[in-house]
């Protein structure tokens, strides 16, 4: 199954997205990461990036969909993708189906985010990415410990992104650009709304019976 992670910036997709990668054996696909990679590279087109990303806008949709066609041509994902940020406007979400349609697969379920906005805020300027394993943390409400990050403290950093006024921006192109594909996704009956504000255990159970009952 391939399943969509829906909801705003600091919604707690990419925490949510490893927790089902692992339970269910899936892969997951985090646009922001693709790209973050294309910036480690210091290419013309990874600096193009950097700069795009640092202002919080989105980049153009032709740049995100070259690098989504790549991991859907690629066998080793069949059917087995949880998308993070990936589609995030109607264009986009118009091109996964043309492109999963092409390659023989399915969209199963899109899981809809919902957090009022005081708590993205205070959840993205306390979030931490660790450069070795790509897990993510947050300073408040789930620190990094010997338990839970083997690689140690050290590789952790914060986005260059992930500041007050970036942040304000990247909602409103959120609220332009991305809550419309909602509806979309709505008509085709793949829509289910999570209460993104619980718990972490809490909300993944939510999901879990989500994805089990999807499986049966
Ligand atoms: P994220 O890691 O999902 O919060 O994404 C970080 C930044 O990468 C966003 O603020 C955008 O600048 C860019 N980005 C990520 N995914 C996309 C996408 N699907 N379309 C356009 N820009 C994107």
């Amino acid at each position: 199954m391939n399943i969509i992670l829906f909801g705003p910036p600091g919604a707690g997709k990419g925490t949510q997205a490893d927790k089902i990668v692992e339970t269910f054996n899936l892969y997951k696909v985090s646009s922001g990461d693709l790209l973050r990679e294309e910036v480690k590279k210091k290419s013309e087109l990874g600096n193009k990036i950097k700069s795009i990303i640092d202002n919080g806008s989105f980049v153009p949709d032709e740049t995100i969909n070259n690098l989504i066609v790549k991991i859907l041509k690629n066998k080793k994902y069949f059917n087995r993708i949880v998308f993070d940020g990936y589609p995030r406007n109607l264009n986009q979400a118009h091109n996964l189906d043309f492109l999963v349609e092409k390659h023989h697969q399915k969209i199963s379920c899109v899981l809809s985010f919902k957090v009022d906005e005081e708590t993205l805020v205070k959840r993205i300027v306390n979030r931490q990415i660790c450069t070795k394993c790509g897990k993510i943390f947050n300073i408040s409400f789930k620190p990094s410990s010997d338990e839970n990050h083997k690689c140690g403290p050290s590789f952790l950093v914060k986005r260059s992104d992930d500041n007050e006024k970036t942040v304000l921006h990247r909602f409103q192109t959120y609220t332009e650009k991305t809550l419309p594909i909602l509806e979309y996704y709505k008509k085709v009956n793949l829509l289910h709304e999570i209460s993104g504000k619980a718990e972490i255990d809490q909300i993944f159970k939510e999901i879990r019976d989500i994805i089990v009952s999807l499986e049966g």
